[in-house]
This record gives structure tokens, C-alpha cells and sequence, in this order.
């Protein structure tokens, strides 16, 4: 055929246009030149990885290679499901095995709910900064996301009334503990104000939980999904890859019985079902070692590299920015003063080895571009420190 007879290819799907992912990606690109200490990925620390243990669970699960290299059924390993479930039963939260789908990460959790619940043209409430990789899901799922207001503990729920009687939404996504991007967890009042207004208004609840265990103070609050008000309302998603590693790419979904049917049939036509052998490893991981122990060391680690962070943001971010305390997790939230455009400082921050994320792309509403995102967990205190000075010097330039 001659080159100048071919029709070109016919547009991409339409969802595409409604997408703009670049501005992050962008950003990251920037941050990832060897040399430079960033603070903007959320990447666990991967030398806490528990290495070792996992090769040998790798071993073990590949020592029974006709079950672990088979397809396996869409709904999980029973033993990594039992596993699962014997977890949320220690910290007080009662779970049926049968109530979870193990899923490819908590991601893909996030995009079954969306499958599952969403229609075009519904409306999916966000917090407001919030995390973005949800924002595209519903997006890419045909819905109309509206940001909800928010204060230093998460959405504030009178504003969620207002928004919810005005925009009849059909589901509120929410990151209850130690959120992405701004490290705020919802306090217990918030938990059941906002699962009362879920039974009044009948929206559903998708309550997305990878950071809840790496909590450094306080004491654990209860799920949403607990509160009975909600109970049979919410979809509560929870992920292997903060706590074990996220190359597992593991992940689980809990909810109601029909809105679980409807999630695992949307993951059978995804991928059928999430890696039999990382499944098998992890379920072996979690009988014969002390996944407990493990994240306790955590944070520990964690801990004590989020206190040097906040020791030294006072020297390294302009006079009268200011920041938030998390109680666990990953992420400083921070605002820069007078309005400064926290994109400008990364720029100059770039020029100095060191980065973090504006926090700008992480709203669905009016962006707040003096804001930003710090991690504070990938490099140990002194690396950090350092980071901190570069920091400086970016902001005084
Ligand atoms: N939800 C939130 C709030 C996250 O921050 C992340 C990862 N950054 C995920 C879900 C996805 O995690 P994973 O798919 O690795 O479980």
C-alpha cells in the first residue's frame, strides 16, 4: 500500500482528553537527576525492606510451583485473604475472609470501586487537596469529581453536607489516616459525622487506608467501614506496599456483598486475578514471620526521620512558612508565605540537588499554590539534614 493512501488511525478514547497527568509527571522528571536528594516521591525506605524473609517466602511458595506458577481464581489466595482478615481482627475490626478481594495493588482496588460504582456523569466527592491517582480513576470512570472543603484534621463535615445536598453525589473517596498529600487524619468525631451523612444521603463510602499502620503517636482510630452507620456503604481498601513492599503490587478491597461481586467481576475482565505467586509468597510471609515486629521497626525508622524533618524545616523554608505535625505516615504538608508560588521555589530548589511537590496538582478545586509536599522517609537523618540546607539556600536565592 502506498504510504499516502492510509488513513490515520482513528482518535484515542475521548476519557484521554479529560486527563491531564503531565504537570506531576513533569515535575518528578525534574527531581529524578542522580545527586538530587528528593523529598517528593512517597517511596518507602527500601532498605527497611525485609529482604531476606521474602526471598525465603518467595522460595517456599515456588517450592509448590504446580499451585503458585497456575492461574489462580479471581477472588485470592484463602490464605493471604485469612491473613488479611486475622490482621483487621487485632485491631478490633471484625472481617469475614470471604468479605475481601485480593487486588494488584490497592490502585487497582481503587479503580474496581470506581468500575463498580460509578456511571458517567455521576458525582464522586474528593478531599480537597487530594490524592491525585484517585482523581483520575473517577475521571477516567466517567464521573465528575467535586472537591469537598478541608481543615487541618480532613473534610470538614458540614461543608461535606452542603456539597452533598447540592451535587447528589453518588460516592466520597476519603484517605482517613496520614493522607496523601497532606499527612491529616480524620479525627473520630469527623469518622461518624461522616457515616451518619453517608446512611442519610445514601452515597457510598470509598475509604482508601495504605498508611494507617505506620502511625507514630496517638492512638488508632477505627475505620469508617466499622462505623455501623456505614458499614454497609463502604468499600475500604488496604495495600501490602507501605508496610511489606510495593513491588508485591498487593493489595485488597473490602466491601458488601454486592458491590464485592461487582468488583471482582470488573477485575476478572482487568487481569483475572493478581500474581498467584506474590500472593503465595506474602501469605507465607505472614505465617512464618512477624509482620508486627517488622513494621514496628518501621516506625521506628520512621519516626525518628520525620522529628529531623521537622527539625530542621524552621532553617530551611522562608520565614513565616508553615507546616503540620503528622501523626504517621509519610508526608509534611507545607505553606510558603505571602503567597509564594511553591512551583518557583522548586525551580530553584532543582538548581540545588534537592526537591519536593508542589502541592498545587493535588486539588480538585481552586489549587493553593503556595503549598507543598514533603516525604520524609527515604533518606536517613543526616541525608535529610542535608537536603534541609539545599533547601535553605533555594529559598534565600
Ligand atoms: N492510595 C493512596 C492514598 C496512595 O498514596 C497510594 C500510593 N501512593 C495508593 C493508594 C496506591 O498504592 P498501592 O497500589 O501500591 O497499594
Amino acid at each position: 500500500m502506498n504510504v499516502s493512501d492510509s488513513t490515520p488511525p482513528a482518535p484515542l478514547a475521548e476519557r484521554f482528553s479529560r486527563i491531564d497527568g503531565s504537570a506531576l509527571r513533569e515535575i518528578l522528571a525534574l527531581t529524578a537527576r542522580p545527586g538530587v536528594i528528593s523529598f517528593a516521591g512517597g517511596l518507602p525506605a527500601p532498605e527497611l525492606f525485609d529482604a531476606g524473609a521474602l526471598q525465603e517466602s518467595f522460595a517456599a511458595a515456588l517450592g509448590r510451583p504446580h499451585q503458585s506458577l497456575q492461574y489462580s481464581t479471581t477472588d485470592g489466595d484463602p490464605d493471604l485473604r485469612e491473613a488479611i482478615a486475622a490482621r483487621y481482627a487485632a485491631r478490633g475490626f471484625r472481617v469475614d475472609a470471604g468479605e475481601l478481594l485480593v487486588t494488584s495493588g490497592s490502585q487497582q482496588a481503587l479503580s474496581l470501586a470506581a468500575t463498580a460504582l460509578l456511571d458517567e456523569g455521576d458525582v464522586a466527592l474528593v478531599e480537597d487537596p487530594g490524592y491525585l491517582a484517585a482523581l483520575q480513576c473517577f475521571t477516567f470512570a466517567g464521573a465528575r469529581t467535586v472537591p469537598v472543603a478541608t481543615d487541618d484534621d480532613g473534610i470538614l463535615p458540614d461543608a461535606l453536607e452542603e456539597t452533598v445536598r447540592r451535587e447528589r453525589p453518588k460516592l466520597l473517596y476519603l484517605v482517613p489516616n496520614f493522607q496523601n498529600p497532606t499527612g491529616r487524619t480524620l479525627p473520630a468525631d469527623r469518622r461518624r459525622a461522616i457515616a451518619a451523612l453517608a446512611a442519610r444521603y445514601g452515597f457510598w463510602i470509598v475509604e482508601d487506608d495504605p498508611y494507617g499502620e505506620l502511625r507514630y503517636d496517638g492512638t488508632p482510630l477505627p475505620p469508617v467501614a466499622a462505623e455501623p452507620a456505614a458499614a454497609d456503604r463502604t468499600i475500604l481498601l488496604g495495600s501490602l506496599s507501605k508496610i511489606m513492599a510495593p513491588g508485591l503490587r498487593l493489595g485488597w478491597l473490602h466491601a458488601p456483598e454486592a458491590a464485592l461481586s461487582a468488583c471482582a467481576t470488573a477485575k476478572q475482565s482487568a487481569d483475572l486475578h493478581t500474581s498467584t505467586v506474590a500472593q503465595a509468597a506474602a501469605a507465607a510471609y505472614l505465617t512464618r514471620y512477624d509482620l508486627d515486629a517488622h513494621v514496628a521497626k518501621m516506625r521506628g525508622v520512621y519516626a525518628e526521620r520525620r522529628d529531623a524533618m521537622l527539625a530542621g524545616l524552621p532553617a530551611a523554608l522562608p520565614v513565616g512558612s508553615t507546616w503540620n505535625r503528622p501523626d504517621g505516615g509519610m508526608f509534611i504538608w507545607a505553606r510558603l508565605p505571602e503567597d509564594r508560588d511553591a512551583t518557583t521555589l522548586l525551580r530553584r530548589a532543582v538548581d540545588q540537588d534537592v526537591a519536593f511537590v508542589p502541592g498545587a496538582p493535588f486539588y480538585a478545586g481552586e489549587p493553593d499554590r503556595a503549598t507543598l509536599r514533603l516525604s520524609f522517609t527515604s533518606y536517613p537523618p543526616a541525608e535529610i539534614d542535608e537536603g534541609l540546607a539545599r533547601l535553605a539556600k533555594a529559598a534565600s536565592a
